[in-house]
């Protein structure tokens, strides 16, 4: 944290792009391309998706204080939901107190499947265990870029699939995808090795997908939170109690999880990521014991201090898909000012588990709705029809009478 990310709450749009223009290090087009507002005009979008009709803004935020394996990161939000990032950088700011959050991750592996049916399973297995060097040769013919630099198709599994209407072949493919997210080129490559797997196996290969739970893409992340800054001992306890309750009942734990990826999803969504991808695998390893529980885990260490840890796959991308075509995605990559997928996927961890922490913190202390409404009474003021120069004393005046509503804002308008 510098001198000039403290307080960047009380700071003005001006300033606040002063400082992340100089500690990013902007180029004045990047700069201007956060000042247009969106980033994309028409003809952009019109290429991205079919049928367009214009654009979609949501704001951009940024979340301070974040300390992660040592590094300062500003961590750029997008986001509809107030309160999110006044969170995750209230959460930050503790977690500095002792070091900040740790991340790891596994290798970045996509899983690619390849479905065989009409085949013995088992002896079409053997085949194709045998022939593996042939299948990831060819896989690695359809990515010149990915064979350059090392990396591409690694490994063949096979699995059996026992359905209703018969057992099927799974081939999975495993590959290095880089620093992109790698669904193109998985799909790509499982495509290209079918025809092969029909010829070994003599089935019929009728899906060649990427898998999206991507467990091969594993994030590990931890903090420890002080107990004072937490808010004592009780507050500390009360969290804990807070997660065994969303570990042990899925309707505690999903809502707990969605604040997990109120986090992820903001700064995911800033950096032009597939979120729908990372939130499937994050809820299908949140039931990968056949019931649905947390993505987090709250203990005490040895001193009484608050200790968090997050696991979940994680598919991120810094090359491909929009990350180098929306010029917004663009420049919050360059803020975050990451280097790879992998530090994107550390970066997204800590924010899920620094985002559960304030919203666990919040319901086992003063409850959730006293900052969150509060922040909301902007919302509420400006949906009844407040100006600028009125949102202030509206939001002032519903929080004094602990009366906020869109009624009572439309009431305090009138008035
Ligand atoms: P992409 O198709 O743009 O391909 C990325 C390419 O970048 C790689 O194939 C490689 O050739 C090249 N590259 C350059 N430098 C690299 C590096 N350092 N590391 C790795 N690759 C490097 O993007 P993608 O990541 O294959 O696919 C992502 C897009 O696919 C997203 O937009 C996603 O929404 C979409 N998609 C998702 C699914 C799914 O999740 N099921 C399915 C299809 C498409």
């Amino acid at each position: 944290m510098t001198d000039s990310t403290s307080r960047f709450f009380e700071k003005n749009r001006k300033e606040r792009l002063d400082v992340v223009e100089k500690i990013a290090h902007l180029t004045k087009q990047e700069r201007e391309t956060l000042e247009s507002l969106g980033g994309i005009g028409f003809e952009q979008a019109d290429k991205m998706v079919e049928n367009a009709i214009g654009t979609f803004s949501f704001p951009l935020g940024i979340a301070t204080n974040f300390l992660i394996n040592k590094k300062e990161y500003l961590i750029p939000m997008v986001i509809e939901e107030p309160s999110v990032i006044a969170a995750a950088s209230k959460a930050a700011k503790i977690a500095r107190v002792h070091g900040g959050f740790t991340v790891r991750n596994d290798e970045s592996y996509s899983i690619g499947q390849i479905q065989v049916v009409n085949v013995d399973v088992e002896s079409a297995t053997k085949k194709i265990l045998g022939s593996t060097k042939e299948i990831l040769s060819l896989a690695n013919s359809k990515s010149n870029t990915l064979s350059k630099m090392g990396k591409g198709a690694k490994e063949v599994t096979c699995k059996k699939l026992g359905t209703p209407v018969g057992p099927m072949l799974i081939v999975e493919l495993l590959i290095d995808v880089g620093d992109a997210m790698g669904a193109n080129v998985t799909n790509t490559m499982c495509e290209g090795v079918a025809p092969l797997v029909e010829k070994i196996t003599g089935g019929k290969a009728i899906l060649k997908i990427l898998s999206n739970y991507s467990t091969r893409r594993m994030v590990y992340g931890s903090a420890v939170f002080d107990k004072d800054e937490v808010g004592g001992e009780k507050t500390v306890d009360n969290i804990i109690l807070a997660y065994q309750f969303a570990a042990n009942d899925e309707y505690r734990a999903v809502t707990h999880n969605k604040g997990v990826m109120n986090g992820i999803i903001a700064a995911a969504n800033a950096t032009g990521q597939d979120t729908r991808a990372i939130e499937a695998a994050a809820h299908a390893y949140a039931a990968r014991t056949g019931k649905y529980t947390s993505l987090t885990e709250w203990s005490k260490d040895e001193n009484g201090n608050l200790v968090g840890k997050i696991a979940l796959p994680m598919s991120v991308g810094i090359v491909g898909g929009i990350i180098n075509v929306h010029p917004t995605a663009k420049v919050c990559t360059k803020i975050l000012g990451i280097e790879s997928a992998s530090e994107l996927a550390c970066v997204l961890a800590a924010t899920g588990l620094a985002q559960n922490f304030s919203a666990i913190r919040a319901l086992a202390s003063e409850g959730i709705q006293k900052g969150h409404m509060r922040l909301h009474a902007r919302n509420l003021a400006a949906a009844a029809g407040a100006g600028p120069d009125q949102i202030d004393r509206i939001v002032e005046q519903m929080a004094k009478e602990g009366n906020i509503s869109i009624n009572r804002a439309k009431e305090l308008l009138g008035q």
